[in-house]
């Protein structure tokens, strides 16, 4: 197969860079693929909105760049932040005029401030904006032609010289599984993207969906691309205790927003004993708090009193959440929701460029899965579908360049060499895999989370490399499975983010090792 582009995912970052490609140039032929069903991924699960200054008179990008800044701990690229907040602007046009709608009062858009934020500037559909910028986006990129997409198709490794040469200067595409035809393809293109998304799936309690793997990361570290701030994975302070259907279910910063309180099992509202701006502060700051209450206290969970939100407000403004927690026997706003934090955003990733390009030629990186600069040592909340869209239409003008630029010769893309040694089966299950899930998920949580110590990385980086070990015993048996897949890509990240960890000697942001507290 081939194409002249290739993207693999379909989250908001491929899907709008798909978009805004092909309405740049209809010609362009595209492959798109994904994991699982297009929809799929941590942009339909997105709650609170998107960060985008409009109401100047009492805004501006000033403010929001400052407090973008500030959550970063010092650790962003100004240049990065500064034309992200600018640019959000026409994006957020671009993608209301692609079909998604957002809630509006008094003919002005709905404005809700999340933490860190020092103004109300989150647009948002009720609680559930992902889910509807998602539907908007598959419903427009299925009016392309050119546009081929292929579910169920999963990235086992991108294509580079070193498959010919040993050298790795430029993607050529990627090895992909057909899990319908049980069988791995060679997708050949000019131009590679990844948007594979985050890797929440690396620790037991994650409020991404279970197929956030780092793949795409684990692919480009395989093809030798640089990657950075891996270890600094934000947690969300609020995610709800119970699982929903097997997953963790997330309680959005908005609620706190429009006033609920955290309190502890005495019944205390603690966090003005860690920061000023209480429940509004950071969530670095709001999860470290949470995780000391829960271990001060030997609980589980601390509570959201949410007794100051009328009925009226959850079902208008959180109609998703509050029939979770009625499914649950939590009756809002009397009853308070047990929460605890949850790994949540990779701050860091693929490293790129202002135009989202990553060092190794002819591959870009977009979205969660990759390094900007945007969001430093901590993301401020809401920051990341913006980040998204801006970097996707900078991709995009770039890569129309690139096509245009001196490229491999049609015929050389024919002697790529096609998928070698193992063969892939849909239906043999090695039950070690799910074994090995677990354990390193186990590892993961109990020493690289939100608190970690100098003696626990050297102890997560030698089980790791017992876990390593026995997955590359698996693999040489040439059996590739899905789930192996998997799992080769969750180690080679979860042994990055051990050694990045290890060489971070300050704590900054998210990143926080009590030895240097
Ligand atoms: C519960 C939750 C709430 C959030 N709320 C907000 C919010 O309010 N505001 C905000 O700005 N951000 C929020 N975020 C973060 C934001 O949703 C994500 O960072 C963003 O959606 C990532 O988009 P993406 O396109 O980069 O990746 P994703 O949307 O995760 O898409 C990844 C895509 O890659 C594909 N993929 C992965 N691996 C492979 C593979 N091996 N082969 C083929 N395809 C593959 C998947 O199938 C999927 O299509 C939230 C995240 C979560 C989980």
């Amino acid at each position: 197969m081939f194409a002249d582009v290739l993207i693999i995912g379909t989250g908001i970052s491929g899907l709008s860079f798909a978009i805004k490609l092909a309405m740049n140039d209809p010609e362009i032929s595209m492959v798109l693929i994904s994991k699982d069903q297009v929809s799929e991924g941590n942009t339909k699960y997105a709650q609170g909105g998107i960060a985008v200054v409009s109401d100047f008179e009492k805004d501006s990008f000033e403010k929001h760049i400052q407090d973008t800044l500030i959550a970063g701990d010092g650790a962003c690229n100004p240049e990065v932040v500064k034309f992200v907040v600018e640019e959000g602007k026409d994006r957020l046009k671009e993608l209301m005029n692609w079909g998604t709608q957002f809630d509006t009062q008094q003919e002005n858009l709905h404005l809700v401030k999340e933490g860190g934020h020092s103004e109300k500037r989150v647009v948002h559909y009720k609680d559930h904006t992902g889910l509807h910028i998602q539907q908007a986006l598959v419903s427009k990129i299925k009016s392309f032609p050119n546009i081929q997409i292929l579910e169920n198709h999963t990235l086992v490794d991108l294509i580079t010289d070193h498959h010919s040469t040993q050298k790795h200067d430029r993607c050529y595409g990627a090895y992909v599984i057909s899990r319908e035809e049980e069988s791995i393809l060679k997708i050949s293109a000019k131009i590679t993207v990844l948007c594979t998304g985050g890797a929440g799936s690396l620790y037991a309690h994650s409020t991404n969906p279970a197929i956030a793997t780092g793949d795409g990361l684990g692919a480009a570290y395989r093809a030798k691309v640089h990657m950075d701030k891996l270890p600094f994975v934000q947690f969300h302070p609020t995610a709800l205790y119970h699982k929903v259907n097997g997953n963790t279910f997330l309680i959005t910063e908005a609620v706190r927003g429009a006033g609920a309180k955290l309190r502890n099992s005495s019944g205390e509202r603690f966090m003005d004993q860690y920061d000023s701006r209480k429940e509004l502060a950071p969530r670095d700051i709001v999860a470290r708090a949470i995780q000391k209450e829960i271990q001060k206290q030997e609980e589980k969970f601390v509570s959201l009193d949410c007794s100051d939100l009328t009925v009226e407000t959850w079902k208008k403004r959180f109609p998703n959440i509050y029939e979770t927690c009625s499914s649950l026997e939590i009756h809002l706003p009397q009853d308070m929701i047990p929460v605890v934090p949850a790994a949540h955003y990779f701050c860091g990733g693929i490293q790129v460029n202002s135009k989202s390009e990553s060092k190794l030629k002819g591959l870009y990186s977009i979205g969660e899965c990759s390094s900007t600069g945007l969001h430093g040592a901590n993301r401020l909340a809401s920051n990341s579908l913006l980040e998204a869209l801006v970097f996707s239409h900078r991709a995009a003008l770039d890569v129309l360049d690139a096509l245009k630029k001196e490229l491999p010769d049609p015929s050389f893309y024919d002697t790529l060499p096609e998928w070698k040694g193992d063969t892939y089966s849909n239906s043999v299950e090695i039950k070690e895999i799910h074994h090995l899930r677990l354990k390193l998920q186990e590892v993961m949580t109990n020493h690289v989370g939100i608190f970690k110590t100098s003696e626990g990385l050297q102890q997560a980086d030698i089980e790791m490399l017992e876990i390593y070990n026995k997955v590359q015993e698996i693999y040489n048996q040439d059996r590739l499975t899905h789930g192996l897949c998997e799992l080769r890509n969750m180690v080679s990240i979860a042994h990055l983010i051990i050694k990045q960890a290890q060489s971070i000697t300050e704590n900054k942001g998210v990143f926080y090792n009590q030895d240097y507290a």
